[in-house]
């Protein structure tokens, strides 16, 4: 029987080892329950063959002894989870079906920051150039800012529309844990059009508001959103998809939507 894929409903946190929750019950050596929880591991399941230790990149699981259990006196303790790319090759390939791999949001304090400070920037900025008027007062920009607004929306609304769409996620999935390289409506534009609708959402509030704190804050999220953001997720998808996505990458830009755009119209 595989792992519950509903076992944070169903069973109870009984604790946690070295930060990583123990999901009960637990009655050693016989039941030792489910270690970790956007990557878990069911410790009753796991006959300990070590598939997952030897394929995961980034090496984020460590053995563990469990002597006088009736599957195997070994097992893998996720302990580097916060490190899991979500590639999901432990999950698929573990003969046992004893894991499961979740998306798990931001993988650090800074992006989870800036994550929620983003959605403020982006409201901010027009709220402040309507009602107080731009401060440079130049209506060219702040019009040319809520034109840059609405195009960015869609962009960034992109993996809610086309995830569930054409992502193909399994049951019991968050929209992110696709399954295949979606790569249709604005993904056959750009590879990142979320992180492109973040960007022209910032710059649109920068036009819109015209003052320099909205500059001020938006610089590092763009030069954030740029380098390390798009770079992290282009790994973790060459991980994840392999040579699907090596091939998405060289039909379609990462973020420049012009030139997205050339190479649909000249493909059809
Ligand atoms: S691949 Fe599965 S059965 Fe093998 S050690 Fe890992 S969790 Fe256990
Ligand atoms: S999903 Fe990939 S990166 Fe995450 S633990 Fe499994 S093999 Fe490692």
């Amino acid at each position: 029987m595989p792992i519950d894929p509903d076992f944070q409903k169903r069973r109870e946190k009984i604790g946690k080892e070295k930060g990583i929750a123990v999901w009960g019950p637990v009655d050693p050596p016989e039941r030792l329950g489910v270690r970790g929880t956007n990557v878990a591991v069911d410790w009753d399941i796991c006959t300990g063959c070590g598939i997952c230790l030897e394929i995961c990149p980034v090496q984020m699981y460590e053995w563990r002894e469990t002597p006088g259990h009736p599957t195997s006196d070994r097992k893998p303790f996720p302990a580097k989870a916060a490190k899991c790319m979500s590639c999901y090759r432990c999950e698929k390939q573990c003969p046992a079906k004893a894991i499961r791999v979740t998306f798990g949001g931001p993988q650090s304090v800074l992006d989870l920051v800036t994550g929620l400070m983003m959605p403020v920037q982006f409201i901010a900025g027009p709220i402040y150039g309507v009602v107080f008027g731009p401060y440079f007062s130049s209506m060219f920009s702040f019009y040319v800012g809520w034109v840059v607004l609405v195009l960015g929306f869609p962009f960034l609304l992109s993996p809610l529309i086309y995830f569930s769409k054409s992502g193909k996620p399994a049951k019991n999935k968050s929209l992110m844990d696709t399954t295949v390289v979606v790569d249709s409506g604005t993904y056959s534009i750009v590879r990142h059009p979320q992180f492109l609708g973040g960007v022209l959402l910032m710059i649109a509030s920068i036009l819109i508001s015209q003052h320099w704190l909205a500059a001020i804050v938006s610089a590092p999220f763009i030069v954030l959103i740029c380098t390390k953001w798009v770079r992290e997720a282009e790994e973790h998808l060459i991980l994840k998809f392999g040579d699907d996505y090596k091939r998405y990458m060289e039909r379609v830009p990462r973020m420049n939507f012009l030139l997205g755009i050339i190479r649909l119209l000249r493909k059809k």
